[in-house]
């Protein structure tokens, strides 16, 4: 693609038709023409494929799962497997098992078995582990928390923060190499930044923690967002939310490799799962890669380089992060599909309020950043993240509205 044209709009124009026909497969934007849903980091909205499975799975087979011997069951079952090999496969699992899939309700839920279940039993007096501490709560607090009820029980163990470069917000992996010692027992990162879009290049911590320490990623924001490949990933839990990946919410997954450490969650079915929940994240997945999230990260990046680019000649605006423009250097690392800002005079909320009475539903509050919440309220950031369906038309329509605020 290198003699083709640079920059955002040229790739939006590659990409229009393609686009068009999948927008097209959102009911409900087509149901609410006068609102553009910039939201998609906190929840996606569902193909209409997903929406069919659901209907076709209540109406004509709903039965429980792992139990039962009659047709509906059995489907049933052997359908929740499918969608466990589904899992491995669009994360790209390099040695498919069914059992690397554990189901959980979501991210939150996932990182706190990791963290509780399988960290915190292994961990002794003076051990060492390396979490985030300025990206999404949810993978700051079961940490946290299991370093207190170790505490508790008389097992001191030291929790360090994964450094951070000065203004970008990616992790400083020049920094890491004095903070990973002998000790070191466990690393926990993100792969997309929910605030800031940025990938966190997670390929250099294993480099920098050595072979044998465990690494647990965030994956929230990046399945069904942005391709992912635990072939080229080297760690050991993969987490994340199936209503951010198109699915209905209450379903995620814990991909958990078995070669360091304990097995994660031995064992089989245990309680009812969320069957239809899980029926629609198998059709969520297939819709995806039938998409190309390849694409799909293609086009969103590009609507975040048009809002970005043309944000920055709007001098009342500052976007968070080291935002790079893919029109101004092409080699540049763009950002995904996520764009925060703030107002140098309005708040968040009231921000987030003018937008809203415009039609543009956008993250507007403290964006659930660890250890930030007080500063992000008082900074007035906003957050655009954007999916599939979103459009030219709707980021220039935003712009305009933005431009009208002095
Ligand atoms: N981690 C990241 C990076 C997120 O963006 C989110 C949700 O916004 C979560 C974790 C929590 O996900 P959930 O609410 O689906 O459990």
């Amino acid at each position: 693609r290198a003699a083709e044209p640079a920059g955002p709009d040229a790739e939006l124009a590659r990409l229009a038709s393609w686009q068009r026909e999948l927008r097209e497969q959102f009911p409900i934007v087509a149901a609410h023409p006068e609102l553009a849903y910039l939201d998609s980091a906190s929840t996606a909205q569902k193909p209409r494929a997903v929406l069919d499975a659901v209907q076709e799975y209540l109406v004509t087979r709903n039965a429980n799962a792992g139990r039962g011997t009659y047709p509906w069951a059995n489907a049933t079952t052997a359908a929740l497997e499918r969608v466990r090999e589904r899992v491995g496969a669009f994360l790209g699992d390099p040695a498919p098992d069914r059992s690397s899939v554990h189901f959980v309700s979501g991210t939150t839920e996932g990182l706190r078995a990791v963290a509780l279940d399988w960290l915190a039993p292994q961990l002794a007096d003076g051990d060492e582990i390396l979490v985030p501490f300025a990206d999404h709560e949810a993978n700051l607090v079961p940490w946290r928390e299991a370093a207190e009820r170790l505490a508790r029980a008389g097992v001191e163990i030291v929790v360090r923060g994964l450094p951070y470069q000065e203004g970008s917000g990616d992790y400083d992996h020049r920094a890491l190499p004095g903070l990973v010692g002998p000790r070191t027992r466990f690393v926990a990162a993100t792969h997309v930044h929910h605030v800031l879009g940025g990938d966190m290049n997670v390929h250099r911590l294993r480099e920098a923690v050595g072979p044998d320490v465990p690494i647990c990623l965030d994956a929230a924001q990046s399945v069904g967002h942005v391709p992912v490949d635990l072939g080229r990933l080297d760690v050991d839990f993969l987490v994340f939310s199936g209503h951010k990946a198109l699915a209905l919410p209450g379903t995620g997954a814990v991909w958990a490799r078995q070669s360091r450490g304990p097995a994660f969650r031995p064992g089989g079915w245990s309680g009812t799962p969320n069957t239809v929940g899980l029926v629609s994240l198998g059709v969520a997945l297939d819709w995806l890669a039938a998409a190309d999230v390849g694409r799909i990260e293609r086009w969103t990046t590009a609507l975040a380089a048009r809002l970005t680019d043309r944000l920055r000649r709007l001098p009342q605006y500052e976007v968070l992060g080291c935002q790079l423009s893919l029109a101004a250097d092409a080699t540049a690392q763009p950002r995904r599909g996520i764009v925060s800002f703030r107002h140098r005079g309005l708040g968040s909320d009231d921000l987030g309020f003018v937008l809203h009475s415009h039609g543009f539903l956008v993250r507007a509050d403290s964006l659930c950043r660890a250890g930030a919440r007080a500063d992000d309220a008082r900074d007035g950031a906003v957050r655009v993240s954007l999916h599939v369906h979103n459009t030219p038309e709707e980021i220039d329509g935003l712009l305009a509205v933005l431009d009208t605020l002095d």
